[in-house]
């Protein structure tokens, strides 16, 4: 990848640091050049121009977001005008319906089911063509994921795999049910910077960062 990016650098993305790929988030954001905070408390939310909820376990997120009393916070930043990207578990707590569960922040019109691909061991990857993402095919990888059952009318579908919606998006919210900070490929960050108000100049050719390796993202892993 040859990623030469000028960009507007006012603008903060935060992960939300409870549990899950957090690093992973950070690491994709600042390859990209991009500002990202660790977000663990209501004070970290000044100011971000997006969020990111990261795959994990969506039960202990939401637990531990309640615990925290972090679940209205984030509902009154996103009134503000804060976007909201979830991956995996994060599409999960994001979501207005989830099947035989509670739904958490009930953000976005989607129906989804958990674990919808059976267990651990059916975990895979795949590769599609997102045509409002990237140019290029996007790598795709599936850890225990849920599946987008529907999407109501407000909501845009940005990929559908054979009987399931991999990838939706309103106005404000992005939900993927794959975990792009788990390859090389930075359209999807790419995708919400943009959907966050940050603009890039200069020459993107490509979105893969061949510097990228799957463990790049411990340089950024801390003890707290
Ligand atoms: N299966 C997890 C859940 O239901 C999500 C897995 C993931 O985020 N990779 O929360």
């Amino acid at each position: 990848m040859s990623l030469r990016l000028v960009k507007d650098t006012s603008a903060a993305i935060g992960v939300l640091d409870l549990q899950g790929g957090v690093c992973e988030h950070l690491d994709h954001l600042e390859r990209l050049g991009i500002t990202g905070r660790r977000v663990k408390q209501e004070d970290d939310f000044n100011n971000l121009a997006g969020l990111i909820i990261p795959g994990g376990e969506s039960t202990c997120l939401a637990r531990l977001l309640n615990t925290f009393g972090l679940t209205e916070v984030i509902r009154q930043n996103y009134q503000r005008g804060m976007k909201i990207w979830g991956t995996c578990a994060g599409a999960i707590l994001l979501a207005e319906k989830v099947i035989n569960d509670e739904p958490c922040l009930g953000l976005i019109d989607i129906e989804i089911e958990r674990n919808s691909f059976g267990s651990q061991l059916d975990s895979f990857t795949a590769e599609a063509i997102m045509p409002e993402v990237a140019a290029e095919s996007v790598p795709l990888t599936f850890i225990r994921a849920p599946k987008i059952l529907r999407a109501g009318k407000n909501v845009k579908i940005l990929l559908k795999m054979d009987d399931y919606i991999a990838a939706a998006e309103n106005e404000n919210i992005l939900v993927t049910v794959f975990h792009p900070e788990l390859t090389g490929c930075l359209a999807l960050h790419r995708y919400f910077a943009q959907k966050c108000g940050i603009k890039f100049t200069g020459s993107v050719s490509g979105s893969v960062d061949s510097r990228w390796q799957s463990h790049s993202w411990t340089r950024l892993a801390r003890i707290v």
